[in-house]
């Protein structure tokens, strides 16, 4: 819908429309006249500067900022020293935290040399109402705040921005609304993430997400299916569909949907070639699923299937609803099903109450899977969360042991899982060209495994086959067959 509406033909001397996204279409015009007077005064495009932390919810809505800055006239930069600077946030550990804190501190001198500059913060951060506290006393430099349920806003509050001297801050507590259309600035033109839908309802323990994100919402299929055909038509051949639990898509839909059959309908859309998904949580992953990857051409030879312990006791405490003994029959199933996936997972070390004994579960879990990779975290402690409030928390020292310990099992798993492929072929898409050596692209793997291959700049976005020579731990060395 976005490429059809012409900004300039919008009568910006009239009233705001009601309905979304018209009125933010209505406040990007009315951007766009601010930034052109910003080049008459200036002499240039002012620039902008999106910084993305977290996950790739984040990523995604990084693209949704770009999109509407760059419809806006900014010119986007890499660089913070740029005359329009927003951090997309990420609270899901303590250390996102404290980086942000620390990169608001090197812009205050920046905004100092620039008077003109501004700069913005949204994401999961802002929807923790004592980051909100810290920002207004500590950083009041901070031109606009705005949480995660209300980013279809951001052309509307970029121009309260213009219009007003101080601080913006607008978070909203939940929201049942998705606005679609806007515009998109991707960053790659053959591979895009898709938003099947938003929040979570499973409040595992640890986790701030469902406080931060609010509850399931879940898009309408043919919306899905809409923004698909759009992608392909302009050049995407893979997908990826995003979700904090996508096993639990559609089931709040006025007409419920399961996953696995969006899936079925999502293969059948021409000219995509490659579906992807994340993240999946293991209650809810059902045999139809494993029946639909199983007979696709099209979805990848990767599943991220989050243990986070393999201790049903921490398990529980965590509130995943799942035992030790179920999560390993449902990944040896998976694997029996597909022999040729990839499993990979997250794993918590350090949560509260977890024992050595706990830990032996789950490397016995890491052991009997073999995942194929395994990003193993330090436990956070995130306020206003459950598991905050645990009284048992773990000492330091036994929390470093057992992650070395953790990490060398995984490690060695991976390389062994990896291994398995030397010598065959298979089909990578190439992503770009390699960053240390310019005569090597880089590809990925249907099973999401990086292949160096040689080549040059017109192999990016291509589908090759690729020989698979030699594995070097965790990626492999090919050639373009
Ligand atoms: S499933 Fe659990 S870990 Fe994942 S986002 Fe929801 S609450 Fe957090």
């Amino acid at each position: 819908m976005y490429n059809e509406i012409k900004l300039d033909k919008i009568d910006i001397t009239s009233k705001p429309p009601n309905v979304e996204p018209a009125r933010q279409y209505y406040f990007m015009a009315k951007c766009r006249e601010k930034v052109r007077m910003f080049e008459q005064e200036n002499g240039r495009r002012p620039t902008a500067c999106v910084t993305t932390f977290g996950c790739q919810m984040n990523a995604r809505d990084s693209e949704k900022l770009s999109g509407i800055l760059k419809e806006v006239g900014y010119r986007e930069v890499a660089s913070e020293e740029a005359d329009f600077v927003i951090f997309n946030t990420c609270t899901v550990r303590d250390n996102a935290n404290q980086r942000v804190y620390g990169r608001l501190g090197e812009l205050k001198g920046r905004k100092r040399r620039n008077r003109q500059m501004k700069i913005a913060l949204c994401g999961c951060m802002m929807q923790e109402s004592s980051v909100i506290e810290k920002i207004r006393t500590s950083y009041s430099f901070v031109d606009l705040i705005f949480g995660t349920h209300n980013i279809y806003k951001f052309a509307e509050l970029l121009y309260n921005t213009f219009e007003s001297e101080g601080m913006i801050t607008d978070i909203w507590e939940d929201t049942d609304r998705i606005v679609e259309d806007l515009p998109m600035e991707r960053k790659y033109p053959f591979k895009s993430g898709i938003n099947i839908m938003f929040g979570c309802n499973n409040f595992c323990s640890y986790c701030i997400v469902p406080y931060v994100r609010g509850r399931e919402r879940s898009r309408e299929p043919e919306d899905i299916f809409r923004e698909i055909r759009g992608l392909v038509a302009d050049g995407v051949v893979e997908i990826m569909l995003l979700g904090q639990n996508v096993n639990s898509y559609g089931r709040n839909l006025k007409y419920p949907i399961t996953f696995a059959e969006l899936l079925r309908e999502v293969e059948k859309i021409d000219g995509l070639r490659r579906i992807r998904f994340m993240t999946s949580h293991p209650k809810d992953l059902s045999d139809d699923l494993i029946r639909v990857m199983k007979e696709s051409d099209k979805i990848c030879r990767h599943l991220h299937l989050p243990l986070q312990s393999g201790s049903t006791g921490i398990l529980q405490r965590m509130n995943r609803r799942y035992t030790k003994e179920q999560y390993v029959d449902l990944a040896l199933k998976i694997r029996r099903e597909i022999p040729d996936i990839a499993l990979t997972t997250d794993i918590i070390v350090g949560f509260p109450g977890e024992t050595k004994a706990d830990l032996e579960e789950t490397i016995d879990v890491v052991r009997t899977v073999k995942f194929d990779n395994a990003f193993t975290f330090i436990y956070s402690k995130r306020t206003g969360t459950p598991a905050a409030a645990m009284e048992d928390q773990v000492s330091e020292e036994q929390v470093r042991e057992g992650f070395e310990r953790l990490l060398k099992v995984v490690q060695d798993t991976a390389r062994e899982q990896a291994a398995r492929y030397e010598g065959s072929v298979g089909e990578a898409l190439i992503e770009e060209v390699n960053r240390d050596d310019g005569a090597l692209v880089t590809g990925r793997l249907s099973n999401n495994m990086i292949v160096h291959v040689p080549g040059d700049a017109s192999l990016v976005g291509k589908l090759v086959q690729v020989s698979l020579d030699e594995c070097r731990g965790f990626y492999y060395m090919g050639t373009v067959l």
